[in-house]
This record gives C-alpha cells, sequence and structure tokens, in this order.
C-alpha cells in the first residue's frame, strides 16, 4: 500500500488539486462557494471544467458523469465518455463548462410521487460545487442536485443544501447577538457511524430472501445468537480484516474520512464509522460507503447486508447520526467548554435543540421510517420508536440550575483513576454513554440513532437542520429588538426549558415504564412507518417547511407518496419470495421428510419392529407442511386483495395490518419445520451456517 497521506484523496478533485490547477482568482471563487455557499460566477465553471477534465484524464478517466440521489434510495448515475471527433477522422477529450453545470437525465424513470403526473418527465440535474468530483472507475464523478423541469426537487440533496443555508443564517443571527462579527458561515457536520453484517457469498446464492429482500424471510434460531457478548470488539478474523483493509484504502483514495472499524454486537456484524464532515459531503460520503462496502465484499467472497434486520433474534443494523453547528471561525456551537454553566451561548444552542426536537419529534421519527427499520425500532435493541432526549446529568444540573434560578458553580472535571500504578489517570468524560436514547447528547455533538443502516442520511439531517433553524429564528426574532439583552435571554431560556424538558429522559429507554411515561408526557409514539410518514403534511409541518423554502407542500405530498409507496411495494417483493420460497423448497422438504418417515415406518412395521416415533415425526411434520401450505395460500389472496386497493395509505395499511401478519404467520410455521427437519433435507443455508461461516 502506498503510505496513506499520499493515498489520501488521491482520487478527489480537492483543494490541493484545485489550487495546483486553476487560476488564482477562480481557485478563490470556488473555495468561496464551497465555504461559504454562495453563488459561483458562471465563467468560471467553463475553467473548472476543463481543468477537471486534465486531471482526471491524466488520472486514466475516459467518462465522466453527474451522479445524484433519487428518492429510490440509490445514487444514480448516466456515463458520457469525454471523446469528441475531430475532422481527420480522430478524437479528442473535451468537457464544457455547460457539460459540468447541467446534466439532462429522464426524470420519468425515477419516483417522483404525482409531481410526475402533472409535469414534465424532463429533469435536471445540476452540478453541487460544495462536494468534490472524484474519480472512480474511470469515471470523472460530479456530485450533482435533482429536479423536475419545473423546478420540483426529485432528490435527497438539494432539500439537504437548503435546510444547511436556513440553520446557517439564523445561527448568524444568534451569534451577533453574543457579540460575534467574525463568523460569515454556520455548518452543520455528521459523522455518521454504519452498521452492516457479512455472510458468505455462496450461502447467500442459495437464499431467495436475501438475494431479493436483503433479509432472511425465514430461519429458526441458531443454538448460539449474541447472548455471551464474544462479538463486540473481538478480534477480527482474517478474512473479515482483509475486507476491511480493502475497503478502507478504497474509501480513503475517494477521501472518505474512514477511521473506526470494529465487530458490533450480532455475530457476523461489524460498523465503520468516518471522521465527521461537513453534512453535505458526510451524505454523499456515507452513499459512497454503502457502495463500496457491498462492491468490496464481493470481491472477498462476502456479501455485505445493510438491512436494518437481516437476522430475527440477533441485532439489527442502524445508523448513528453524529451531528454538531460549527462556524467558520472556529467554534463548535454544541461544546460546552470547561464552564458551560457560564457559556450562555452554548446553552441558548442547546436549549434551541431541545425545543426543535421536542416540537418536532413527529419529524424525526418519519425522518427514519421504512418497511426495514421497523423491525428495528421499539424491538428491544434499537432506540424505541418514542423520540426523546438524553443530556447526561452534568449538563442536566445546569438546566435545573436554570430552571431554579440557581445556577450551580461547576466541579473540577473529575478525574478517572485506576488503582494501578504503572497507567496513567486521565479525565473523565463528562457526559456517559447511554446508550438507549434516540437522541443523546455525547459531549460536544448530538448522536441520533433512531436512523436505519439502508437509509440515506440527508432526510434525516435535512429535517434537524430546520427545525434547529425555525427554534433560532424564533429566539432571534424575539431577542434582537431587546432593550435588555441578558435578563430578556435568561427568561427566554427559562421559560423554553420548563415549556420543552417534557422530551428529556436520562433513563433507561427500553423500559415499558418508559413508553406508558412518554404517553401520560404526551410524546408521540409512531410504532410503523405507516403511522409516521402521514405526519409530513401536517399543518405544522408545511408552514415550517415552506417558511424557510426547504419543501413546497406539493414537495411534501410527494414525498410522503413516494415512501409510502415504497414501503408497500418492499412488503410485497417479501410476501412474493415467501410464497416462492414455501411452495418451491419448504413445502416439498417437508413432503420429502415425511415421505422418508412413512417409509420406514411401513418398512419397520413389516420386520415387526416398533415405529413410534417415526410415526409420530410424520404427523408432525405433515401437520406442519399442511399449515404452511395453508399460511401460503393465505398471502396469495390477501396479495390480490390488495392488488385490488388504489389509495397509497390504505394500501400501506393493508400490508401492514393484513400481509405482514400472514408472513409472520407462515414463518413461524416454517421455522418449527425447520427445527425438526434434517439439515440434508432442509433446503436452504440455516442461521448457523450464515451468521457463523465467515
Ligand atoms: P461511539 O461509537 O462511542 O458513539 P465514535 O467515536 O465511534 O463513538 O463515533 C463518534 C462519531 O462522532 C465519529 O464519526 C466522529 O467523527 C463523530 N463526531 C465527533 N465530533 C463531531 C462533531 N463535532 N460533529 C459531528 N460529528 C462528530
Ligand atoms: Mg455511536
Amino acid at each position: 500500500m502506498a503510505h496513506v497521506p499520499e493515498l489520501f484523496a488521491s482520487n478527489v478533485f480537492n483543494e490541493t488539486v484545485m489550487k495546483d490547477k486553476l487560476p488564482k482568482p477562480v481557485y478563490k471563487s470556488l473555495l468561496k462557494t464551497k465555504q461559504l455557499g454562495i453563488a459561483l460566477d458562471p465563467d468560471a465553471a467553463e475553467v473548472i471544467a476543463s481543468a477537471m477534465k486534465e486531471w482526471a484524464v491524466e488520472k486514466g478517466a475516459t467518462h465522466y458523469t453527474h451522479w445524484f440521489h433519487p428518492m429510490t434510495g440509490l445514487s444514480a448515475e448516466k456515463h458520457d465518455s469525454f471523446i469528441s471527433p475531430t475532422p481527420d477522422g480522430k478524437v479528442i477529450m473535451e468537457f464544457s463548462g455547460k457539460e459540468l453545470v447541467k446534466g439532462e437525465p429522464d426524470a420519468s424513470s425515477f419516483p417522483s410521487g404525482g409531481l410526475r403526473a402533472t409535469f414534465e418527465a424532463r429533469g435536471y440535474t445540476a452540478w453541487d460545487p460544495t462536494s468534490p468530483a472524484f474519480i472512480k472507475d474511470n469515471t470523472l464523478y460530479i456530485p450533482t442536485a435533482f429536479c423536475s423541469y419545473t423546478g420540483e426537487i426529485l432528490d435527497k440533496k438539494t432539500p439537504l443544501l437548503r435546510s444547511m443555508d436556513v440553520i446557517s443564517e439564523q445561527a448568524l443571527r444568534i451569534l451577533r447577538l453574543f457579540g460575534n462579527t467574525t463568523a460569515t458561515r454556520v455548518t452543520t457536520t455528521v459523522g455518521p457511524e454504519q452498521e452492516y453484517f457479512l455472510v458468505d457469498k455462496k450461502l447467500y446464492d442459495q437464499r431467495k430472501d436475501l438475494i431479493f429482500t436483503g433479509r432472511t424471510l425465514f430461519g429458526a434460531k441458531a443454538p448460539k445468537g449474541q447472548e455471551l457478548e464474544d462479538h463486540y470488539f473481538g478480534n477480527i478474523k482474517t478474512r473479515v480484516q482483509e475486507y476491511m483493509k480493502d475497503l478502507d484504502e478504497e474509501l480513503w483514495k475517494l477521501g472518505i474520512l474512514a477511521k473506526t472499524e470494529h465487530n458490533e454486537v450480532a455475530p457476523a456484524q461489524h460498523e465503520l464509522a468516518p471522521i465527521f464532515t461537513t453534512s453535505n459531503v458526510a451524505a454523499d460520503h456515507n452513499a459512497l460507503t454503502m457502495e463500496l462496502m457491498k462492491k468490496i465484499a464481493l470481491k472477498h467472497g462476502l456479501v455485505c447486508l445493510l438491512h436494518e434486520k437481516p437476522f430475527a433474534g440477533v441485532n439489527g443494523s442502524g445508523k448513528h447520526n453524529n451531528w454538531s453547528i460549527s462556524t467558520n471561525d472556529g467554534q463548535n456551537l454544541l461544546d460546552p467548554g470547561s464552564n458551560p454553566t457560564e457559556n450562555i451561548q452554548f446553552l441558548t444552542f442547546l436549549v434551541a435543540v431541545i425545543k426543535a426536537v421536542h416540537e418536532n419529534s413527529d419529524l424525526l421519527r418519519l425522518s427514519v421510517a421504512s418497511a426495514g427499520n421497523d423491525h428495528r425500532l421499539g424491538a428491544n435493541e434499537a432506540p424505541p420508536a418514542v423520540v426523546s432526549m438524553f443530556v447526561g446529568d452534568e449538563l442536566q444540573a445546569i438546566l435545573d440550575g436554570l430552571e431554579s434560578g440557581n445556577m450551580i458553580t461547576k466541579n473540577a472535571k473529575q478525574e478517572f483513576v485506576i488503582a494501578v500504578d504503572a497507567l496513567l489517570n486521565f479525565p473523565k468524560d463528562t457526559t456517559d454513554r447511554n446508550r438507549t436514547s434516540p437522541f443523546a447528547f455525547t459531549g460536544n455533538k448530538f448522536e441520533f440513532r433512531m436512523l436505519g443502516s439502508a437509509d440515506s442520511i440527508a432526510c434525516t439531517n435535512t429535517i434537524l437542520n430546520t427545525i434547529v433553524a425555525n427554534t433560532l429564528k424564533e429566539f432571534a426574532d424575539k431577542l434582537e429588538g431587546s432593550s435588555d439583552f441578558s435578563a430578556d435571554l435568561n427568561k427566554l431560556l427559562k421559560d423554553t426549558y420548563i415549556e420543552h424538558k417534557a422530551i428529556i429522559f436520562n433513563g433507561n429507554g427500553y423500559d415499558d415504564a418508559w413508553i406508558a411515561e412518554a404517553a401520560k408526557r404526551g410524546l408521540p409514539n409512531y410504532a410503523t412507518t405507516v403511522d409516521a410518514i402521514p405526519h409530513y403534511t401536517d399543518a405544522k409541518n408545511v408552514e415550517m417547511f415552506e417558511k424557510f423554502g426547504v419543501y413546497t407542500k406539493a414537495e411534501l405530498e410527494s414525498r410522503t407518496e413516494i415512501l409510502l409507496e415504497n414501503y408497500y411495494k418492499v412488503l410485497n417483493i417479501e410476501a412474493l419470495t415467501m410464497v416462492d420460497m414455501s411452495r418451491k423448497q419448504i413445502i416439498p422438504a417437508g413432503i420429502r421428510f415425511a415421505k422418508a418417515l412413512t417409509d420406514t415406518v411401513a418398512s419397520k412395521k413389516a420386520a415387526g419392529v416398533d415405529a413410534e416415533i417415526e410415526l409420530a415425526l410424520a404427523n408432525k411434520v405433515s401437520g406442519l407442511t399442511k399449515s404452511i401450505f395453508e399460511a401460503t395460500d393465505k398471502i396469495d389472496e390477501l396479495l390480490v386483495e390488495a392488488g385490488g386497493l388504489t389509495d397509497v395509505l390504505t394500501t400501506a395499511k393493508f400490508f401492514r395490518n393484513s400481509v405482514f401478519t400472514a408472513m409472520q404467520t407462515l414463518r413461524a410455521f416454517a421455522d418449527e419445520l425447520e427445527t425438526v427437519t434434517p439439515e440434508d433435507i432442509w433446503p436452504m443455508p440455516t442461521y448457523s451456517d450464515l451468521l457463523f461461516s465467515v
């Protein structure tokens, strides 16, 4: 391996390359766009395009693509080569400013949620100069936003960029009130920790459910699960280590700050955490990371499962969204500093986040809603479906002080003492680590833990940025005209905290008692996607998003429709896959086994030997096979019924209430049959095979 520092970002058109390849004024103009989010001088595009092409061709690139993030949840790309014919029958490599700035993919093949019916099929991709272009597979990738011909957004990047502008503007208003004159841009930063499973490709290929749906639809529990807690941070097997090394290298080439790789709680489960970066770049990087995780696994004879719940009975996979706000004059606005009691600016931002989360927990909940994530949330492993906040003892004491008017003076930092002479003592972290809280303060950032492993982080961060901007705006509106800033601020923080402290819960979020308590506090508990998603278009939410120009009402309606449609389409594929596996693999296995047993019974009886056990087992197997047969037919019937439904929400509800229940019934019978069937008759690799083979 080349030295990591040389390898790092070697395939990225980053600031070093830009500085080297671009005329100084153009470089400066692009840098300003990147750092301050202000529009680029149009003339600069031509120069940048030509420099990008020259750099990319030097690195062996032959093609370029506008890379975008439609509502499918996957990234999309359409490759064009750089070639342009010359009169002498040859070609030269060309790339114009126009080609850099704008692309025209056909929008009609991407989900638009009703926007398409009324608008033209044509769509545009528009270059996002704030996220660096990069080279992958001999292609120059240009990050872009994607919208319809009439300007409605059809992607996940555009609203995120809008929300970043919005929070910057409002946070700057607050900073000015505190006398800050130097910051000119406030940026939200994100470090997403990504969980995933690795399974052997040869076994994966024998499981239609994994191939079609990314999760196991059948499978009895293995004798061993995660109960010994021996996998978390356990030593990494050689094959996995080689995979992680390869993955790190490829990610580093793309300038992705892959930092931590470790085993997770469940067998075969792992995690990758990057060092945080600007939200928009983090979203692009996370999309690339997921793509490369899957691709590189194949090279190692492995398959990377990003599904939120590939296996029943062991932990599922999430994505922890570590989020903070910082200024371009070097402050992390969520850093309490050494004396948080006196850090009234920090408390202002903290209280703003508390209010934002309390008022908009519906939006945070729906931002993580999907068929896959429904298996996790509330299922005693991930955070519950109720959003609450953890602030920890130290901040709680400060907030209590704010409420009572007796601000405590902070104790000196505690030292952590290990009573072994040879070991150095070190200062204790001021926040403990409550792993059960959906939204936890972790030292100098918040960690939102409800995201599913397969999801884009864009939607969650769009919402997070907008709801906090909304509160900051309210604060700024109240305080800007104030004649006694200090007194008015104090009162505002105190009143706001008292009004919204119901969102704070520092206890065990997995406890049933908490769910009951949360209901008393009036915190919403949307158990499934179908309950959560429709709140996108609640009046309060439409009003807020329109006020900031993040989403129009039509865009919110379109997103609601796309997400609900996606939900039931996923369930439909799962149901069809179950029917297929049941009829072609499981029922025939049951019949085969029953026949083997009755053959034995017949021959034993003929020989005058007792065949009681074989007979009992044959009856059990026949009974289960019959139940499987009936449960399969039931799913079939329900799918026919679903086909007759027209309204999106009705259909989604029908899938959740009827189809999903029928799927669980079928699975229960099939899993029971698996437990009594010999390995050589069971038609697919088992949980033991899948979870313990790598
Ligand atoms: P844990 O697994 O204990 O939650 P890690 O240290 O593995 O913690 O992950 C913490 C994540 O938080 C990393 O991705 C890190 O880069 C990110 N992070 C740290 N500081 C910030 C910040 N100011 N803004 C956003 N993310 C941050
Ligand atoms: Mg974490």
